[in-house]
């Protein structure tokens, strides 16, 4: 039975997971940087222990610091959330060794889904579609070159250990590909510690869409439908949404047989995503597997109904999951902005400092999930997302028309957000019309008014 979780995260997931073990009657114990001694998630745990120094990697990222801590206040179980040590096979190994629930699946699943090149080949065995690609770690820039031409340029060279749109390199011709092969080298072995690369066919203006995935130990597993996340930049989600605009009904149901399978092929236990890439004309193309909660979650949440930290925490517990296939409804749609303490008139650049005045939205059908308050300081340390606004309703019209009076209502003053560019694309009348796709964001700002993030525009 778990009585007591070790919180292994930060910021809004830190906070999302107290409050869902707050409701299942777990302790909580928040671990934390210098730098997060004030954040929320510190101050609602009911225990806290300070790891050190706010660098990621002298902190969030010391699994040894993680452990004692764990070992000292006697947990039973430990939540990674997203990033830091949450897809590290390794720290999963550790926990399971010392034995301390690690939730989320196995680590020998967290390795052979981690190494995307290996996850290819998994679900291609399975019979799920792949985007043409190397089968494998290309060694070098000559031999990559040859595979490029042979299966014909656009191609994206992308890291095996890749994330976070890291270590990701279009090419368009022979000419550029070895620069762009090493250049990408060099990102990879810098941000993963590993070099490896392979790379795919590059698709022209695809839709990104995922499926939620739940696994329980006793061979149950189901999808919980998908997330359109096409609105990124530089490919990272900005926006994301359920149901996609764009399945129907059937193509719903093959995508997610295709997802069941790829979580089948790799024994998956608890939640995990499966992604796709899908073409205009409905053809779906598997891409990466994510073995952890996702940012994005809440979207799935507020369209089904189901909380899938708790589902999370059950699984890990040994439970069945609560719910069959059948029973999976999205009733609602959902759409997720990614709030950022950063300047889209300058380049999108990281704005951290201290927050003044904040006010944050509420009412029917609004939900924020933020670990920030008047008064907080967002550190330069880590990412910049300072909250996850969430609106939901019976249709995708009432959801947008949400989003937009939640995001106008919202006061952050002392530092700059992107809310006016989520204002200007919730309105936009492409996005509203679900034509976006992962080319969207680049071609918006290529005709958005040059005045449209001006100061004067935003107070
Ligand atoms: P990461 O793990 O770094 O997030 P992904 O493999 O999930 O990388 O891809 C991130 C995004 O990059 C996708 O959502 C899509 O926008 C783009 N992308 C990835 N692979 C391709 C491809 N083969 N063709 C076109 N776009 C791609």
């Amino acid at each position: 039975m778990i009585r007591k979780i070790l919180i292994a995260n930060r910021g809004e997931i830190a906070l999302r997971i107290v409050r869902a073990c707050r409701e299942l009657g777990i302790r909580t114990l928040a671990v934390y940087s210098e730098a997060d001694e004030q954040s929320l998630h510190v101050q609602l745990a009911d225990e806290a222990i300070c790891i050190g120094p706010a660098a990621g990697n002298e902190s969030y990222l010391r699994a040894d610091r993680i452990l004692s801590a764990a070992e000292v206040a006697d947990v039973d179980a430990i939540h990674p959330g997203y990033g830091f040590l949450s897809e590290n096979a390794e720290f999963a190994e550790q926990c399971e060794s010392c034995n301390i629930t690690f939730i989320g699946p196995k680590s020998e699943t967290i390795s052979q889904m981690g190494d995307k090149a290996k996850a290819r080949e998994t679900v291609a065995n399975a019979g799920v579609p792949i985007i043409p690609g190397s089968e494998g770690a290309l060694e070098n820039d000559i031999i990559a070159t040859k595979f490029a031409q042979k299966i014909g340029f656009p191609v994206i060279i992308k890291a095996v250990a890749g994330g976070g749109g890291r270590g990701m390199r279009i090419a368009h011709n022979a000419v550029t590909f070895a620069k762009e092969f090493q250049s990408a080298r060099l990102e990879a072995t810098k941000a993963f510690g590993n070099g490896s690369l392979y790379i795919e066919k590059y698709l022209a203006n695809p839709r990104h869409i995922e499926f939620q995935i739940l696994a329980d130990r006793h061979g149950s597993v189901i999808h919980l439908g998908e997330r359109d996340c096409s609105v990124q930049r530089r490919h990272q989600k900005v926006i994301e949404e359920s149901p996609s605009p764009f399945l129907d009904k059937s193509l719903r149901n093959r995508m997610g047989k295709a997802a069941i399978k790829a979580a089948i092929a790799s024994e998956y236990i608890n939640a995990g995503t499966v992604e796709f890439l899908v073409d205009e004309k409905g053809k779906f193309y598997f891409i990466e597997m994510n073995t952890r909660i996702q940012v994005e979650h809440g979207v799935t949440e507020e369209a089904t109904g189901i909380d899938l930290i708790k589902e999370q925490i059950q699984i890990a517990s040994g439970n069945r999951l609560s719910m069959a296939q059948k029973e999976v409804v999205m009733a609602k749609h959902a759409i997720e902005c990614r709030i950022c303490a950063e300047n889209p008139a300058m380049g999108f650049i990281p704005s951290p400092g201290r927050i003044g005045l904040y006010y944050a939205p509420g009412g029917h059908g609004v939900r924020v999930d933020s670990h920030v308050y008047g008064g907080y300081t967002v550190s330069p340390h880590y990412d910049s997302m300072i909250c996850k606004l969430i609106s939901y309703g019976r249709t995708r019209k009432i959801a947008l028309d949400r989003m937009y009076r939640a995001l106008s209502e919202y006061i952050i003053r002392g530092i700059d957000t992107n809310i006016e560019f989520l204002k200007a694309v919730i309105l936009d009348p492409a996005f509203r019309q679900g034509e976006a796709t992962t080319s969207y964001v680049e071609e918006f700002l290529s005709r958005a008014p040059k005045d449209l993030f001006d100061k004067k525009n935003q107070e």
